[in-house]
């Protein structure tokens, strides 16, 4: 019998996955509001392949990274067949210029002497550079560029055309079915053989294996008593918000700082239709796409173009901004493959580099719901992952400080609600605040229960931040 299959989500990864379903001739039916169309954080990504200048001195899991390089090495191929499959044509520029500066000090330096290292060691190439020989490079006196390296087999592509290729590519075969309206239920019908997806327009269809690829609403899609039975850690958006500019410096690469405040730090990708800029990350525990980008967002992204890469930006017009959320886990990994529960998997938790993973994830999952011998291995399976990292509640107060004056300077400072040059000086009255909160905790007082499951859940580095977006910025606004 024919192996009835859905899948849930159609951002970069949910259509991946349906592709590769159908170019190896199964049937596959993809739930989208709206059809593929929607606003995901596929369609805001910046669109950059950095496999490389992703690393950072504290971001150099080395599973993730090796993740990312398998795909990046079947990408092109991949996205040769969708192009070939649609007829349309996905917009791509070779290479990345990474670049250290004054704002970003030691660390921005550090990380780059970390992707040399790795690019080293994968046998790969890269070029030092000047800063004058970055032809489109005038930034701001007090931005000045410390190091800069070319690498060339890093690319940027139009996120855009992408996702409208991968949709043009799956309407090219008739087992696609698209669904264009949201689901609101999954339920077992028998434990094991069969699950139920709902629709908003209350009809229901029956599939032998589930594919949850809703992004950040996956957590919320699965409801509260399927997801404890996953045994999984917590998820949580982050807000990433971009602009699209006039690009009238005719960039043609990829150009950025290492990752900073959480993000991939101020990069600029061409696109067809403009220069994209990003990007903020905000921790969030509501990832509802309602929210918009806000001033504070746009000040900090104006600044990164302007002062940190070209003084001549402050001519260009302003096209449009963008903003939505990545899906994140709780212990920094992603979700992919089967679950505890069987013919139910999951595709998420890609953070900042899921249009690059897409295509391996797209594998492992066909071969997992298909039983075929796995072409990649999956060290991102989603079972015996809860308790998988440390929560806030073992952190000593000065880990917790150090981390609480990083996540006010980089959230409230860089693009938060708070005046730019007074960060500092927040950063330490927040710290504080930070401190009664955790000696309240630790004597054993009673705590706001959503701050309880945010010491209980979330590990250090992402607990301060969600603190400060869900209590703290709330009671600064008392003041
Ligand atoms: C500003 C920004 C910049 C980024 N830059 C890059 C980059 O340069 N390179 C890179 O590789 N990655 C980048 N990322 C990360 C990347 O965008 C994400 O990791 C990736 O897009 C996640 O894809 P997804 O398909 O899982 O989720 P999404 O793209 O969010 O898609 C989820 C889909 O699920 C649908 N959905 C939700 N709920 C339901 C429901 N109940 N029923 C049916 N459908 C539902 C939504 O409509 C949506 O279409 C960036 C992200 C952001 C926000």
């Amino acid at each position: 019998m024919t192996k009835r299959i859905a899948v849930v989500g159609a951002g970069a990864v949910g259509k991946a996955i349906t592709y590769q379903f159908l170019t190896e001739g199964y049937n596959c039916t993809l739930f989208d509001p709206q059809g593929g169309a929607s606003h995901s954080a596929s369609r805001v990504a910046g669109g950059m392949q950095g496999s490389y200048s992703e690393i950072t001195e504290d971001n150099q899991d080395s599973k993730q990274i090796k993740f990312c390089l398998d795909s990046h090495k079947v990408f092109r191929s991949w996205l040769k067949q969708i192009e070939n499959d649609s007829g349309i044509e996905v917009y791509l520029h070779q290479g990345s210029i990474v670049f250290a500066n004054s704002i970003g000090g030691i660390g921005d330096k550090e990380a780059i002497n970390v992707m040399i290292k790795k690019i080293q060691e994968q046998g790969d190439t890269y070029e030092n550079l000047m800063p004058s020989d970055i032809p489109f490079m005038k930034p701001s006196s007090h931005c000045e560029v410390e190091k800069a390296i070319y690498i060339p087999s890093e690319a940027g592509f139009d996120a855009e055309t992408l996702h409208e290729s991968l949709f043009g590519a799956i309407k090219a075969y008739p087992k696609a079915n698209v669904v264009a309206d949201s689901v609101t239920d999954i339920t077992p019908v028998t434990k094991g053989e069969c699950w139920a997806v709902t629709t908003t327009n209350g009809e229901t269809h029956e599939f032998d294996s589930v594919i949850i690829s809703a992004g950040a609403q996956a957590e919320k899609l699965l409801g509260e008593s399927l997801y404890s039975e996953l045994a999984l850690p917590p998820m949580y958006g982050g807000k990433g918000v971009a602009l699209l500019m006039e690009n009238t410096l005719d960039i043609n690469t990829v150009i950025r700082t290492p990752n900073r405040h959480g993000a991939c730090g101020t990069h600029a990708v061409p696109r067809k239709n403009g220069l994209y800029v990003g990007a903020t990350n905000r921790p969030s525990l509501d990832p509802t796409n309602n929210g918009g980008a806000t001033a504070g967002e746009i000040n900090f992204l104006f600044d990164g173009i302007i002062n940190q890469i070209n003084n001549q930006f402050a001519n260009s017009a302003l096209l449009g901004t963008l903003a939505a959320y990545r899906p994140f886990t709780a212990d920094g990994k992603p979700f992919i493959g089967q679950t505890n529960q069987p013919g139910l998997f999951l595709a998420t938790g890609t953070g900042r580099t899921g249009i690059l993973m897409a295509p391996l994830i797209a594998q492992i999952i066909v071969d997992e719901v298909m039983g075929k011998t796995p072409r990649q291995e999956n060290v991102f399976t989603p079972i015996d992952r809860k308790g998988s990292y440390e929560t806030i509640k073992t952190a000593t107060f000065e880990q917790l400080y150090t981390v609480a004056k990083a996540a006010v300077i980089d959230v409230a400072g860089a693009y938060g609600s708070l005046p730019l040059d007074s960060s500092n000086t927040i950063a330490a009255y927040i710290a504080q605040m930070l401190h009664e909160l955790v000696i309240s905790y630790a004597n054993g007082n009673k705590v706001d229960g959503k701050i309880m499951y945010i010491f209980d859940n979330f590990p250090t580095e992402v607990a301060v931040p969600l603190l400060y977006s869900t209590v703290v910025s709330k009671q600064l606004q008392k003041l």
